[in-house]
């Protein structure tokens, strides 16, 4: 259907193609990107005083007559003062530096202003550069301000006239996509009513629904995607496998003794193998808690069934470490381990897949390149991926529909909390690995401001050094269009090698460099040819050189808490003491705070849920990276009351109208594909 809220913004009075332009940098191009693109606050000016009941400091919108104006000028400052008064007092408005004032405004003038109060020694009452305006237009005075996230060129003031432009254009209209039946049987208020109110509340109760609306909306939304992309929650049969007394021996052969927790997560698996409904499982365990041998002992007793299993890693780096791991784990049995990955030669990989096809081989190892179309299993029983959130939730999916029914084991060492695991998962089991091996040291961390950046380097990095340890320097991604003073990797490398550790060597990895070229520098490492490996985040998850004992992260303010906490888990590995030195260049309290938790706890757990109290709304932390796409206003954790009713309204349309073909799940449809299609899904509706 054809709607005005499709067009170019620039159709809008006032947006010309270079304010057209400037707003495309905070994503508006359409009519309907603008009317979504929420407050991030609001500012609550509807309060309005009288002039004798004003108090010191407070922030207040009052209405008055202009009864004198002068204007003086001291050294380059122009000084307009506004005498202003209602029935009850006087009151002083100066403004500095605001011409336009004398010019726009006349004795006997009634005015409302907005701003903050400030009572004078002489208890004369004054406010210094505030809003003024007609009390006609009431446009930034005696309102519920909305106030919008900005960017350059484009001011608060801009964003609300392009709204209210829209909102009183009448040929602008917003339909409802609400099945009507859901909004009357969830006491909804419809769109129109929602998104009005979401911009310029005519009270805080109206607010308060229009919310509601919006955030009922975006979960059923997201819910409903996700049950379309994969296919909902079923409960079909799957293998049922036997515990083998193969399986007995290989257990005793591990050369340590699973901790509490580790053995808890693997009969876990091991129940649901042997029952005949398909596992679901999600195993979730800090950096470190070893839930590798959990995997490999999985994949055994998968193989000593006789099937096939496939474990997928999120980057050749991580797939190949594992793939030693695998070997050396299952070197004294019959069990036939292979890899396959983007740099695999098509002759090898011709034969990898011919043996997989035969069933010649157990497990394969293997990154992205084991969800292509030409992989085929002769009878795949286990799929593990390792680290998921990396993969979508549809590539996931491609994995587990090459056999009929594997059994799925999910391995992340991010923290999900629970209700993301919910709508990410329907209802998947989780074993939680809770519990490091014995005699970890904890990593001490430490966070430092820029300034002390090069003495730290001196001094604490070489000592760390002549121990005959190696580092890890990891350095943000920083596009080039960037004008912030922030380090790339390649400065970082160059000045390092260069300046600081002359007689060090120091080795550089990015995601731009060749596979092999990565490898070759990884394998240097390990081999301990490098002292200092300098990186973006490519080392992220999973890398393993116990000989690493230190992790410097530069301009640490600009990644995630729960990706740092990833970061330091490439180190204390081994069983030296290890350090985490987090260099930030901000003097913001939310950086102090957020570098505070690094130091203070080495709980996963905690702190991304520390990380998410921080930061507000709106800004919601992680949903891209777990392949969902990004909420406006509904916040995981404050709303999970709406996120269950939404949840649940989600199954009842899913079950009665999978495909969303009726037609009152139409509007619907488009809404919630346009949600997905931000984050790359095409939901072939
Ligand atoms: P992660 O959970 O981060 O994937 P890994 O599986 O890589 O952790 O394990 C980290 C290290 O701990 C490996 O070197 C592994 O061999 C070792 N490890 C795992 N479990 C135990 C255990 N129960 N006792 C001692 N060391 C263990
Ligand atoms: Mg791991």
């Amino acid at each position: 259907m054809y709607s005005l809220l499709n067009e170019n913004i620039q159709y809008i009075k006032g947006v010309g193609p270079k304010k057209a332009e400037k707003m495309n940098k905070l994503n508006i191009y359409t009519i309907r990107d603008a009317i979504y693109y929420f407050p991030r606050q609001f500012e609550d000016r509807s309060k309005e005083k009288k002039i004798f009941q004003l108090v010191d400091t407070e922030k207040i919108t009052v209405r008055v007559k202009i009864d004198r104006i002068t204007g003086n000028k001291f050294k380059k400052i122009n000084m307009t003062i506004l005498y202003v008064s209602d029935d009850t007092g006087s009151a002083k408005l100066v403004f500095f530096n605001r011409n336009y004032i004398k010019n726009t405004f006349r004795v006997g003038d009634i005015v409302k202003v907005f701003g903050t109060v400030k009572i004078m020694d002489n208890s004369a009452i004054e406010m210094h550069n505030c809003e003024i305006e007609y009390d006609r237009v009431d446009k930034n005075t005696g309102i519920i301000l909305p106030v919008y996230n900005l960017s350059k060129g484009i001011s608060n003031k801009d964003i609300m006239g392009v709204i209210r432009n829209i909102f009183d254009s009448s040929d602008i209209k917003i339909p409802e996509y609400l099945p009507s039946k859901i909004i009357t049987q969830y006491n909804l208020t419809d769109i129109e009513f929602a998104i009005r109110n979401m911009h310029f509340p005519t009270s805080k109760e109206n607010l308060k629904i229009a919310m509601y609306r919006m955030i009922f909306e975006e979960f059923l939304f997201m819910q409903l995607g996700l049950f379309v992309i994969k296919g909902g929650i079923k409960i079909v049969e799957g293998i049922s496998f036997k515990k083998s007394e193969e399986l007995s021996l290989i257990e005793q052969s591990i050369p340590f003794k699973l901790t509490r927790a580790q053995k808890k997560a693997y009969n876990e698996i091991l129940e649901d193998m042997s029952s005949k409904k398909s596992m679901n499982r999600l195993v979730q365990g800090d950096v470190g808690s070893g839930k590798t041998v959990v995997a490999q002992l999985a994949l055994a007793n998968c193989a000593l069934n006789g099937y096939q299993g496939a474990y997928m890693a999120p980057t050749e780096i991580l797939a190949k470490q594992h793939y030693e791991s695998f070997i050396e784990f299952f070197k004294d049995t019959k069990i036939k381990v292979k890899i396959i990955t983007g740099s695999t030669t098509k002759k090898q990989a011709d034969r990898i897949l011919e043996e997989l096809e035969s069933g010649n081989i157990d497990i394969i190892i293997g990154t992205h390149a084991l969800i292509q179309e030409r992989v085929v299993f002769k009878n795949l029983g286990l799929v593990i991926t390792d680290e998921q959130h990396r993969f979508g939730v549809k590539q996931r999916g491609k994995l587990s529909v090459k056999s009929s029914n594997p059994d799925v084991l999910v391995m992340s060492a991010t923290p999900i909390p629970r209700t993301l695991a919910l709508i990410l998962y329907g209802d998947l089991d989780i074993s939680i690995i809770d519990e490091l091996p014995p005699g970890r040291k904890p990593i001490e961390t430490i966070a430092i401001e820029k300034r002390k950046r090069e003495d730290f380097y001196n001094k604490k990095v070489k000592e760390e050094l002549s121990k005959g340890h190696q580092v890890y320097v990891v350095c943000p991604l920083v596009e080039e269009s960037e004008v912030l003073d922030v380090l790339s990797v390649e400065e970082v490398y160059e000045q390092l090698k260069h300046e600081f550790f002359k007689d060090y060597r120091v080795g550089l990895l990015h995601g731009k460099m060749k596979a092999s070229e990565k490898d070759e520098v990884m394998e240097l490492f390990k081999q301990k040819e490098i002292d200092i490996l300098v990186s973006t985040t490519v080392i992220e998850v999973g890398v393993n050189v116990p000989n690493a004992t230190y992790m410097i992260v530069e301009n640490a303010e600009r990644f995630g808490l729960a990706q740092l906490h990833q970061l330091r888990g490439r180190v204390g590995r081994g069983s030296d003491k290890s350090y985490c030195t987090l260099i930030y260049d901000s003097k913001t309290e939310v950086t102090k705070q957020r570098m505070g938790i690094m130091e203070e706890t080495n709980d996963g757990f905690k702190i991304s849920e520390k990380d998410l109290e921080i930061r507000g709304p709106g800004d919601f932390f992680g949903t891209r990276q777990h392949g969902l796409p990004e909420l406006r206003v509904a916040n995981l954790f404050k709303h999970i009351k709406i996120l269950r009713v939404a949840q649940k309204v989600a199954r009842e349309i899913y079950a009665d109208d999978p495909a969303l073909m009726k037609k009152e799940n139409h509007q619907m449809k488009l809404n919630v594909s346009r949600m997905f299609e931000s984050i790359g899904e095409n939901m072939s509706l």
